[in-house]
């Protein structure tokens, strides 16, 4: 008896080590998952349960650079509602440069050029363009907020951030007091304006090269400043100054003053790296930064995780920033290549994580079509007004010269609170489905023969009509999505 009691301890003592064993190596083999939650699995949505509010976006694009654009065009394409919030300047970056060179597949082209058939082949496939910027956005719960500049208040199920980079500047004296009186980041802007002037262009990368060809068409002679003994240009790059003649390189020196007159730069102070000389350099009517850029995370502050650079974090090979459902590409979230078309292949990749995420999620085709009612609209500002009839006269003459596919008669009464409820929701459905449904208001304590025609037994009471024939009525007060499937079913053009 005691010898089988210790056999079959024996025997549970090996299989609980074994167990032991194998719990060690799962754990070994998937350390992640204990050590940081997947992103995607932190967020559960029920689509059905979401409270119906306005201004809902499925897929809210921030920023108009080449990666907002290639996500967006990916987003719309796969006919997700996409909203692209241009910022305060649409395009990006892109449309402060001359020529690129480099884009795959286009031999050259201006950069603005290639900005606008981007925007327009993003908007071909049904993005929604928004001249707006975002003033701050809410992150904590879901859907996420985001609030424009002019007071729209957009709800977003998925976000993609490309808000690039702004141009990094010196932190020297004078150099704010000159800012636009001389000091600038943009040549291609500014440069008309140094017609014979000597001006100077800070650093030493491809910006900077570019900023020195373009003032040295006007300027009469251009100081390329490099803290450093080399260049971080490409030499390609590098090789197009040795055709310009009146550009001087000035290797290890550093601006560390900008002088004026109070209305415009006169003079600079610098110093050599190298032996600590300074001098003051007088006659310079302009000095041009290209040092490089920062990335515009200010407003994802504390919300979204970033680098010591300040750059948006992001997960994996995935576009993913750390909140489910953001995503991120370009300037903004890439220290490393800053590349227009590396922007653009991210995007992509954030636009498709978007898309997948959705689905994951479980949107699909009937929570849009059921969500549609309350997708924001552009032009929901632009309200059309429901024309009141008052007989049955008025009505032959509307119906008459209609091109529209139905009519809609509303038939309310004043002192009818549901009718006044509805009021806004009819005026709504009257606007979204513009030159397919004519709605027509009847006052039913006025209008007789034509609650007596329609046989409207009470109000609110809708009547719609196809053809002269009365296909559907209802007496129910409806929110929006229920009175925009009541109708929608009828349309057939
Ligand atoms: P880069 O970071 O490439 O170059 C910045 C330059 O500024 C460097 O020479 C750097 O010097 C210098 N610099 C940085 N801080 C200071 C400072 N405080 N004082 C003085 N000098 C400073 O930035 P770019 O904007 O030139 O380029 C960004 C990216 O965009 C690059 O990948 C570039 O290739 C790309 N680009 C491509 C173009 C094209 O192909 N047509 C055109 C323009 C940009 P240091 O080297 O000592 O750090």
């Amino acid at each position: 008896m005691t010898r089988t009691t210790s056999g079959f301890s024996i025997c549970v003592k090996i299989i609980f080590s074994i167990l032991a064993v194998m719990c060690v190596a799962f754990f070994l083999n998937n350390r992640r998952w204990f050590h940081k939650k997947s992103p995607q699995s932190s967020l559960k949505i029920d689509f059905s349960t979401i409270e119906k509010k306005e201004n809902i976006v499925p897929f809210l694009v921030i920023g108009s650079g080449p990666a907002s654009l290639a996500a967006a065009v990916y987003g719309a394409r796969s006919r997700i509602r996409t909203v692209v919030l241009e910022g305060n300047k649409p395009g990006g970056q892109l449309t402060g440069t001359s020529y690129v060179e480099n884009w795959p597949g286009i031999r050259k082209i201006r950069g603005p050029e290639l900005m606008q058939e981007l925007q327009e082949q993003a908007a071909r496939f049904g993005a929604i363009m928004i001249s707006d910027s975002v003033s701050s956005v809410d992150f904590s719960k879901w859907p996420y907020t985001v609030i424009t500049e002019e007071g729209k208040v957009l709800y977003a199920f998925s976000i993609f951030i490309g808000t690039g980079a702004s141009a990094r500047c010196l932190g020297i004296p004078g150099e704010n007091e000159y800012w636009g009186k001389g000091v600038a980041t943009c040549a291609i802007c500014d440069a008309p304006y140094h017609k014979g002037d000597t001006v100077l262009v800070i650093g030493g990368g491809d910006s900077a090269v570019e900023e020195a060809m373009e003032l040295s068409a006007y300027a009469q002679e251009v100081r390329m400043i490099v803290r450093t003994d080399s260049m971080r240009a490409s030499a390609s790059m590098i090789e197009r100054l040795e055709g310009c003649g009146n550009i001087k390189i000035i290797y290890n020196t550093s601006l560390t003053h900008v002088n004026g007159d109070g209305n415009h730069v006169t003079s600079v102070d610098v110093i050599n790296n190298e032996t600590g000389e300074t001098a003051v350099w007088e006659d310079i009517g302009g000095v041009f930064l290209a040092i490089g850029h920062l990335p515009n995370t200010k407003l994802f502050k504390g919300q979204l995780a970033t680098t010591a650079g300040d750059y948006l974090v992001i997960e994996g090979r995935q576009q993913m920033t750390s909140q489910p459902g953001v995503f991120a590409a370009g300037d903004v979230a890439d220290a490393r290549y800053k590349q227009a078309g590396v922007a653009a292949g991210d995007g992509i990749k954030a636009g498709l994580d978007a898309i997948f995420w959705l689905s994951e999620m479980g949107y699909n085709r009937h929570v849009a079509e059921a969500m549609e009612p309350y997708f924001f609209d552009p032009h929901s500002d632009q309200k059309i007004e429901i024309a009141q009839i008052n007989s049955l006269s008025e009505y032959e003459e509307y119906a008459s010269s209609a091109k529209e596919e139905l009519i809609v008669l509303d038939f309310y009464t004043p002192f009818c609170p549901s009718c006044m409820h509805m009021m806004p929701v009819v005026q709504w459905a009257g606007t979204k489905l513009a030159g397919k449904v004519l709605f027509l208001k009847v006052d039913a304590s006025i209008g007789f023969d034509v609650v007596k025609k329609f046989q409207a037994p009470q109000v609110p009471h809708f009547v719609i009509i196809k053809n002269g024939n009365v296909v559907a009525r209802s007496n129910e007060t409806m929110d929006r999505a229920a009175l925009y499937s009541f109708i929608k079913e009828h349309i057939t053009l």
